[in-house]
């Protein structure tokens, strides 16, 4: 469809490189003591473990793509991925499957609709629409690799732990939980199923979705994941190679258009990154080329987005220069609010 000649694609094009270590160091420490005492949203109650999460949990992780990580707060505590593991398992899938297959069966475009809308698929003619939102989840987990739904979840755990250079593991609780509360997706996998869009058994693969969403990470954790995909598919911490860099571009453009939900389009105009976000409280923002931040504090806006972990990487961004659409590598006279 949108086809180069292989000499014609640019061998690397970013805005510059991340300021000095201690400059980074600082501003992280800076944009957690700027934002740790902030108590706007609220806690995601639609799974009800997670109402158990501590309010003043707070953690900020900036990997860059040499492996370098500089931390502050809570980048310790595990919590559940939840929407995040959509990003990693889709850019496996592309792995897999190749860029027209992902492109065609689940789509990428914005539904402008919450994550979990069945109105969506319907308005769309049975379209998934894009892999950051539910159907496309579910979509996209129905096409992973593995001939039996333990397969799939299998080649889906091993391959997010590549992303995260350690071996992640199930929260039974949350799982356990999440299956009793999940029937929208239920709705959603039979939707998908009644317009022909899923191979698999539905309840099925909702299932493997449920658990992809069930793996405990940390801030860091995050961090290291989207460092693999701003160092072009490499995880910058094992030097293991986790999807190519066509993969990781594509996973990136997604994301930029539709990771951060409905507000996709107002996180591009005020932070500039691809990022995802999940309601466990997790964002992970991307610096294609330089690193990535991730961030974790559960308390959540309306769109189910951690309010500090926006405002931090909005902070991050133009701090250290990090937006995709910034002419230089380093601000000169930006207002940070
Ligand atoms: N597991 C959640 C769901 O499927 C994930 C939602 C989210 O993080 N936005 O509803």
């Amino acid at each position: 469809m949108f086809e180069t000649d292989t000499q014609d694609v640019a061998q690397r094009a970013f805005t510059g490189d991340l300021p000095p270590e201690v400059r980074v160091e600082e501003l992280i420490a800076r944009a957690h003591r700027r934002y740790a005492g902030l108590d706007e949203g609220r806690l995601a109650d639609y799974i009800p473990l997670l109402e158990q999460a501590d309010p003043g949990w707070f953690g900020l992780s900036l990997v860059s793509v040499d492996g370098t990580e500089h931390a502050a707060g809570d980048t310790e505590v595990r919590f559940s991925i939840q929407s995040i593991s959509k990003a990693f398992v889709f850019a496996l899938v592309c792995e897999a499957m190749g860029h027209e297959q992902v492109h065609d069966r689940v789509g990428v475009n914005n539904t402008g609709l919450p994550f979990n809308s069945v109105i969506a698929v319907e308005l769309n003619d049975g379209s998934p629409m894009n892999p950051m939102v539910n159907a496309g989840a579910i979509a996209t987990t129905a096409l992973m690799p593995g001939g039996t739904p333990a397969e799939q979840w299998e080649h889906i755990r091993s391959g997010l732990s590549r992303f995260a250079g350690r071996p992640l593991e199930l929260d039974g609780e949350v799982y356990r939980s999440e299956r009793k509360a999940n029937q929208r997706n239920k709705a959603i996998g039979r939707l998908l199923e009644s317009y022909g869009r899923l191979d698999t058994d539905p309840l099925d693969t909702v299932d493997v979705y449920t658990r992809q969403c069930s793996l405990l990470v940390t801030a860091t954790d995050l961090a290291v994941m989207g460092a693999t995909l701003a160092d072009g598919g490499t995880n910058p911490r094992t030097g293991e190679r986790v999807v190519s860099a066509e993969v990781a571009r594509d996973t990136l453009s997604v994301l930029a258009s539709c990771g951060m939900y409905e507000r996709s389009g107002e996180w591009l105009f005020e932070i500039g990154l691809p990022a995802k976000s999940g309601v466990s409280g997790g964002i992970v923002a991307v610096s294609p080329g330089k690193g990535a931040v991730g961030t974790f504090s559960p308390l959540l806006d309306l769109a189910g987005n951690s309010v500090r972990g926006q405002r931090a990487c909005a902070y991050l961004s133009r701090s250290l220069g990090l937006s995709l659409f910034a002419s230089a590598a380093h601000p000169v006279s930006q207002k940070v609010s």
